[in-house]
């Protein structure tokens, strides 16, 4: 049975949230930018999953393409916010944490930043809050995997690893061209910023350690091990 579903909030994998199906509750993983709530709740419809199934929502970290829609999505589903310690400043806030938009590209200092920086989220509190490396067991939705903190593209940056090899690493990498993939969509490249790719190499071979096959990212479609692998050791070469 497929665990994760992946839920865009615009065409060809812009940007994705995430669904994992539990056997008790269902955990959904970001939120998109603000005003996707209707977006997420009709994807949800479509493939039959009730709302009030679902039992947690984790924001990966703090750029309000992915936290955008937390607090509305909050009162929706009733469902509490998970959030790492070094990231709910941004969640608090409703802004995205600027001193982490290294851009990758200066493309994305000129067109992507000025727009992150001027969007806003209805800002609201976490309701659970990961210290340090601490990791979240999810048993108790009846999904057999973890919460593990991975730092790099921001200090705050969680993932999420199954045990059937599925594992959400949301902006630790990309695929594709642009955002997300209009073409070459599992093609691998760099999300458009980084804040420590000291970090984000180390998180990576974290992610890889732990027996994972298929990766789930933010933007762009799902990649194999071989090309997370290729990522971190040419894209990410020091
Ligand atoms: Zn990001
Ligand atoms: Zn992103």
């Amino acid at each position: 049975m497929q665990k994760v579903l992946q839920l865009s909030i615009f065409p060809f994998g812009m940007i994705n949230c995430f669904l994992i199906k539990g056997e008790t509750k269902h955990i959904l993983v970001d939120t998109g930018v603000p005003n996707s709530e209707k977006k997420i709740i009709k994807q949800l419809s479509k493939h039959n999953i009730k709302l009030e199934d679902i039992g947690l929502i984790i924001i990966t970290h703090g750029h309000i393409d992915h936290f955008g829609s937390a607090k509305e999505l909050k009162d929706i589903l009733k469902a509490p916010l998970l959030m790492h310690d070094l990231d709910k400043i941004a969640l608090q806030s409703g802004r995205s944490m600027l001193e982490t938009l290294k851009p990758n590209h200066r493309l994305w200092d000129v067109v992507l930043k000025p727009k992150l920086a001027k969007d806003k989220a209805s800002p609201c509190l976490p309701d659970i809050v990961l210290k340090g490396d601490e990791e979240y067991d999810l048993s108790i939705y009846g999904i057999k995997g973890k919460i593990i903190h991975t730092p790099g593209h921001t200090p705050g940056s969680l993932s999420v690893v199954l045990e059937n090899g599925d594992a959400i690493i949301m902006d630790l990498a990309s695929s594709g061209i642009l955002l997300g993939g209009i073409v070459f969509n599992s093609r691998m490249k760099h999300p458009p910023f980084h804040d420590n790719l000291n970090q984000v190499r180390n998180s990576i071979n974290h992610v890889l350690s732990l027996n994972t096959e298929t990766f789930y990212l933010g933007h762009g479609n799902p990649v194999s091990r071989k090309s997370l692998m290729h990522y971190s050791e040419i894209l990410l070469k020091p």
